[in-house]
């Protein structure tokens, strides 16, 4: 498949970034399935007490069995990328499109959308394996295959409805202002996606799930006194039918500005206690409080600012299309090879967010255990971890590396610390 006119320097480079970084993805999901199972037989000493043995194998043959779907999904993942770069596909998108005559705008949109909507399409089988074998044997499906695909088809229904417009701006844009359009491309995405997140909790969750406001009671009035005591003010508090779906539990705090809400599963509500749900949700408080929510927005926006400007670099070097590939030499091209292949180059980072993100988790936890009791978000987390099957003992490499909260021991750890 591969021409020889097309190999020059940049197609080794390209080929050397995605052996190492394939290898290093591969080497530590390896260590964290034999870590996993090497302390499979006992309960780690600081969970004696609290989580059962066969919850604990439960977890690990779980761990197990979802980091083999994610190895053979991310092989999947390597051969898709060959196919559409250095085999032809995304060229073979673009003739195809240009075939039909249409304005060149016209052209880029259908061929950048059949791209995504093919790897849209080719993710469905994993998601189903995961749906309704994996978690089905664990016990945690409750969705059903009706369910499941009304999932997908909205999804699909998004990605038309909301991402092809954005896409046609951002093509627009790329090809109307010139040399500094990379600065407009980004200040125009970055105001959608704070639209986006104005808008998720009130328009586009609601297509997934059904939000109930919290009932009357006890528990409201203990959130209601969390809340005035950490000077908070929300739009509502509200009950989410997570269980259509699964048997995983959790809460979260979303929207912006006016439209704040906070959002606990169903699941979760049923199986922790009032004084726990509290303790959960002021770690939540937490993270809005230590002012997380914003420095990740401010993190991803540099971000995305300093990958614009590098589009803005590669857009006329004609290595960057031939070494990947690629003959049409587009601006919608480049946009589609660019976040197709940047994520080989940039596999280092993902450590770095991760260590932020754990030092986030921590700080959010010191604000949880000033606010309401340390030990009970210690008894919330372990039951947490023993429904959702979350392993006690992750590989340390593989957990620094992926695992944007702290591994359950260290976590624990450093609240039993702030208790005395
Ligand atoms: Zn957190």
């Amino acid at each position: 498949m591969l021409r020889h006119s097309l190999m020059n320097t940049f197609t080794i480079i390209f080929l050397i970034a995605l052996v190492i970084s394939s290898a290093i993805q591969h080497w530590l999901s390896m260590r964290q399935k034999s870590f996993v199972l090497d302390h499979r037989a006992a309960v780690p000493d600081a969970f004696k007490d609290t989580v059962g043995l066969p919850a604990h194998q439960k977890a690990a043959d779980y761990t197990v069995e979802k980091g083999k779907l994610g190895d053979i999904d991310s092989i999947l993942g390597i051969i898709f990328l060959l196919v559409l770069t250095l085999g032809g596909g995304i060229s073979l998108a673009f003739k195809l499109w240009s075939s039909f005559g249409l304005s060149s705008l016209l052209t880029d949109l259908g061929a950048v959308a059949t791209v995504f909507i093919i790897m849209t399409v080719l993710e469905i089988p994993t998601s189903l394996y995961q749906t309704f074998v994996i978690e089905e044997k664990y016990g945690f499906n409750k969705s059903t295959k009706a369910q499941f695909f009304k999932d997908q088809a909205i999804s699909m229904g998004l990605l038309i409805v909301i991402g092809m417009p954005i896409l046609a701006l951002i093509l627009w844009i790329m090809d109307s202002i010139g040399s500094l359009w990379w600065l407009a491309a980004w200040a125009v995405l970055m105001a959608i996606s704070l639209l986006m997140s104005w808008l998720f909790p009130t328009v586009i969750a609601p297509l997934f799930n059904k939000f109930t406001p919290m009932e009357d009671g006890s528990l409201k009035d203990r959130i209601q006194g969390l809340l005035s005591r950490c000077g908070f003010n929300s739009d509502g508090i509200f009950i989410m039918d997570g269980s259509k779906r699964s048997g995983h539990g959790n809460a979260y705090f979303t929207g912006m500005g006016n439209n704040k809400r906070i959002v606990f599963y169903d699941t979760l509500v049923d199986s922790l206690e009032e004084e726990e749900l509290e303790a959960v949700l002021a770690h939540e408080l937490g993270h809005f409080k230590c002012k997380h929510t914003r420095k990740m927005l401010i993190a991803s926006s540099i971000m995305t600012l300093i990958s614009f400007a590098i589009l803005g670099w590669l857009i006329d070097k004609d290595w960057f299309f031939s070494g990947l590939g690629v003959d049409s030499h587009s601006n919608a091209a480049a946009l589609l090879l660019f976040m197709l292949v940047s994520p080989v180059f940039t596999l280092f980072m993902q450590p770095i967010s991760a260590f932020f993100q754990r030092k986030f988790e921590f700080e959010a936890d010191d604000f949880a255990s000033n606010n309401a009791k340390a030990s009970k978000l210690i008894s919330g987390l372990v039951k947490l971890y023993e429904e959702n099957a979350n392993t006690l003992t992750p590989d340390p490499l593989y957990s620094a590396f992926h695992y944007s909260h702290p591994p359950a021991a260290i976590r624990i750890a450093h609240l039993e610390s702030k208790m005395s």
